[in-house]
């Protein structure tokens, strides 16, 4: 069962619309069971259209399209598909009504345009948009079926979850996939691969191990292909397990849990609440933790001590320990997290003080130096860690090693 996608949008092409589309309809058609081989991007051109649809003709069960279904000229898909299934524009009443329905309600007038909305291919069935006015279309060809929707993201979810993904399930007895997340921290891609390496020997051929990397988090992605789901969930679990007992201490949450989310967790099992004390992630780490709703039930707040004023008249940290030791120093930031510890009267504390950069770095310094210190009633951590040049990517990358501290600190109480 093979399904391909194409997106179709001048926007697409020229990086000004993400296309999320296809991300999206391959999660829900690869959870059905279709291998999803490919997917393309056209532009709103009527022989890059026809040439996309000709090239996938033959190699998919099922094409899905999204886009190029507005009503102004820009958008040719209908016209298009029209000249690919030869066949011709006409008007689909119930579609026309349901637009001037839809138009009244909200005080527009019906003009031409929207009238155009409601013409479609005679020969395709029509996809009624419950999210807006262009309808989708399902043509069968030859055996092979085309599904083109409009590719406003929430109209094209709504065709699908409709209409599309219910069919689809009925007609095709799918083959079963099974995806399973581990996410884990601590070790770069080809260390992992190092640790891993006879772990995957032993996979059974049902199941495949991907690495996906972002940000110093490595998402491991096991699959498993066949058509015994229960087998399969079996085969999977057992995979887990296995990869639980290999590298215990790199495996932190699964199904792309972040680390925000699995210290919220934490923190409201164990009833502690935390506060932040940011030098350079300047306020990152508190938004990444207050990104998760619920978290005013554990976080109480930040002191953003970006200059060396803040870190001695707000939190106390000592003038002589800065000159001494330097801003980004151990002794230095575990000042700045008892500062804030009692001045937000919090269980923990986290704090950061290092280099970002570009600016900044010394020999014995260089930019990506960090320390992060969290302390708690049971005691402090610290930890130093030296990461690379880029400014942005290094804040993000402090900001996930100290929640990845604060979990540790949290776990060994
Ligand atoms: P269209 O159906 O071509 O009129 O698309 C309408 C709007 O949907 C565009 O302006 C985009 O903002 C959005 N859109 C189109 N294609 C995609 C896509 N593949 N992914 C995300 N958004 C899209
Ligand atoms: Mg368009």
């Amino acid at each position: 069962m093979k399904a391909q996608i194409i997106t179709i949008g001048d926007e697409l092409l020229i990086g000004q619309t993400i296309d999320t589309n296809s991300a999206w309809i391959g999660a829900e058609m690869s959870r059905l069971g279709f291998d999803v081989w490919r997917k393309l991007s056209v532009h709103d051109k009527r022989e890059d259209i026809l040439e996309s649809l000709k090239e996938s003709s033959g190699k998919s069960d099922v094409i899905l399209i999204t886009g190029g279904l507005g009503p102004t000229s820009d958008d040719i898909t209908k016209q298009t598909l029209c000249e690919f299934f030869n066949t011709r524009l006409i008007v689909n009443y119930e579609v026309l009504s349901m637009i001037e329905e839809m138009m009244r309600r909200r005080n527009f007038t019906m003009n031409e345009n929207n009238r155009r909305q409601a013409e479609v291919p005679e020969s395709c069935r029509v996809l009624r948009n419950g999210a807006g006015t262009a309808p989708g279309m399902w043509f069968e060809k030859e055996g092979i079926i085309f599904i083109s929707m409009p590719g406003v993201p929430h109209e094209m979810k709504y065709i699908m979850t409709e209409h599309v993904l219910p069919e689809l399930r009925k007609r095709f007895t799918s083959q079963v996939i099974i995806h399973r997340n581990i996410m884990t921290y601590g070790a770069p891609e080809a260390r992992l691969a190092e640790l891993l390496k006879g772990f995957e020997v032993s996979l059974p051929e049902e199941t495949k191990l991907a690495y996906l990397p972002a940000a110093g988090i490595i998402k491991l992605r096991l699959t498993a292909t066949g058509s015994d789901r229960k087998f399969l969930n079996g085969l999977i679990n057992e995979q887990v397990s296995n990869l639980y007992k290999t590298i215990p201490d790199l495996i932190y949450a699964e199904n792309e849990e972040s680390f925000e989310i699995v210290i919220g967790k934490l923190l409201k099992e164990k009833g502690k609440t935390i506060s932040t004390c940011e030098s350079c992630t300047g306020g990152r780490i508190a938004e990444m933790i207050t990104s998760v709703p619920g978290s005013s039930k554990y976080f109480k707040g930040s002191v953003i001590a970006y200059d060396n004023s803040v870190k001695t008249e707000l939190l106390g940290v000592p003038q002589n320990l800065i000159d001494k030791y330097g801003a980004v120093s151990e002794q230095v930031v575990i000042k700045m997290a008892e500062g804030v510890r009692r001045l937000l009267k919090t269980d923990i504390a986290v704090a950061t003080s290092g280099i970002a950069g570009p600016d900044g770095g010394t020999d014995s310094k260089p930019v990506g130096t960090i320390w992060i210190s969290v302390i708690s009633e049971k005691g402090t951590t610290s930890e130093k860690l030296v990461f690379g040049s880029d400014r942005i990517t290094n804040i993000n990358r402090f900001s996930v090693a100290a929640l990845n501290l604060v979990r540790k600190q949290i776990l060994s109480e």
